[in-house]
């Protein structure tokens, strides 16, 4: 007689335990697709709380089509529902959940900094799309993450790209990582165009829809300087280490290269659906129908070029900061975000937005940066010093 195989009482299969992901700042460009990712994939998991600066009509909605337990906004809290929790502090409350498993912080600027380094100091995975936490306070965050057994896995597509490409493999294999830069849109402008450039061409940017501030950033290369800080930090390399290729396509995120000179590149159309998920998932992989196959064909040609650091200082100025350390990272990145907030105002031009970081660190850059307060005094010097020059 064959034997027959009864299936198990349901109550012994082992289901999936959905994770809980607060998401900061979840009414901007990478909150937005972040919910869309989280949206297709519920056995997986849920919304653990939703915030925003302002925009409480958006974050309403999220609320609702979420349910998520949790939703603070920072400003502009008139009218709105009673349970949500109201102010500057609801970033850390919402990191801070014994619910939310993993925190995607997708605040832009410096603001994100105590949600991250609370979440880290909780032992909370934080997907990071803020690079300005590891600007601010690179030292801070990582040993924060090693002390509490936390841990910072990159949502920005360049990292994403090297952590794919590391793929575990120690870091004493590695000789050097190559970050690429898509150019911005300003990429074959000479120098003397640069000085008429407007908001509107500024914002033009030919590869990746993103919000204002790094989008203004990525036209500048003050950008790519945050990623250079924020790659030293996250991978553990000296800055000798990390070079910068203009990559046009966006085709090639980044590439690794090994002491062996082999060199791996992540590939990809860019869309940050997939560095979103790949934070949440790390190092696991998981199904993800909507990410079309790969064409190479239809990506081709794929190019690359030097970068013109003489035509972008940004650049050159961020990574000498996170050479000099101290505040001299934190005065770089204040005095950019100051002065890319008066340029989105009409109140300086493309070329000032340097000319302000560069007078920032001249004056600001010894200043000392070992604790979060001295971090965030240098933070605060950098944007009165940049507001001064342009009052
Ligand atoms: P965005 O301007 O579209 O959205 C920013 C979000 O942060 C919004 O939800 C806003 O309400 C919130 N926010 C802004 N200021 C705040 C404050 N002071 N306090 C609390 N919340 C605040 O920006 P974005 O393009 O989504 O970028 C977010 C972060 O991700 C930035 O650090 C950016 O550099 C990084 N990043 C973005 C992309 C992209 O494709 N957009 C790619 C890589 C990295
Ligand atoms: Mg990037």
């Amino acid at each position: 007689m064959a034997e027959s195989r009864a299936s198990p009482p349901t109550s012994h299969i082992p289901h999936p335990v959905t994770k809980g992901v607060a998401v900061l700042g979840s009414t901007g460009s990478i909150g937005t697709t972040a919910l869309r990712v989280l949206a297709r994939h519920p056995s997986r998991f849920h919304v653990a709380a939703l915030t925003s600066n302002s925009n409480a009509k958006l974050l309403a909605e999220q609320a609702s089509a979420t349910r998520a337990p949790f939703v603070g906004l920072v400003k502009d809290g008139r009218d709105v529902p009673g349970d949500w929790c109201l102010g500057p502090d609801a970033l850390v409350q919402a990191a801070s959940l014994p619910g939310a498993d993993i925190v995607l912080n997708a605040v832009v600027g410096a603001a994100g900094l105590d949600a991250t380094l609370a979440a880290l100091r909780a032992g909370k995975r934080v997907a990071l799309a803020n690079k300005e936490t590891l600007v601010v306070a690179g030292t801070l965050a990582t040993t924060a993450a090693r002390q509490a057994g936390g841990e910072i896995i990159p949502v920005d597509s360049e990292h994403s790209a090297i952590l794919q490409c590391l793929a575990g493999r120690p870091r004493a294999h590695v000789r050097r990582l190559i970050l690429t830069a898509s150019g911005g849109p300003f990429r074959d402008w000479n120098r003397q165009q640069l000085e008429h450039a407007t908001l509107a061409d500024a914002l033009r940017h030919p590869t990746w829809k993103m919000g204002r501030k790094i989008t203004v950033d990525s036209a500048t290369l003050a950008n790519k300087a945050l990623e250079v800080i924020e790659a030293h930090f996250l991978f553990d390399l000296p800055y000798d280490a990390i070079d910068v290729v203009v990559h046009p396509q966006s085709i090639v995120h980044s590439m690794v290269e090994f002491v062996d000179g082999s060199v791996l590149a992540q590939v990809g159309v860019p869309s940050m659906e997939l560095p979103v998920l790949y934070a949440l998932t790390h190092p696991d992989r998981i199904e993800e129908p909507a990410i079309p196959p790969f064409d190479p064909v239809a990506a081709s040609p794929l190019t690359f070029e030097r970068v013109r650091l003489d035509d972008f200082p940004a650049l050159r100025l961020g990574v000498e900061a996170g050479r000099t350390g101290g505040a001299a990272p934190a005065v770089f990145n204040a005095a950019n975000e100051r002065a890319v907030a008066l340029f989105l105002d009409g109140a300086l031009s493309f070329v000032d937005i340097a000319r302000a970081i560069s007078s920032a660190l001249d004056r600001l850059g010894g200043l000392p940066g070992g604790t979060r307060e001295e971090l965030l005094a240098a933070d605060a010097a950098a944007r009165d010093h940049v507001s001064l020059m342009f009052k």
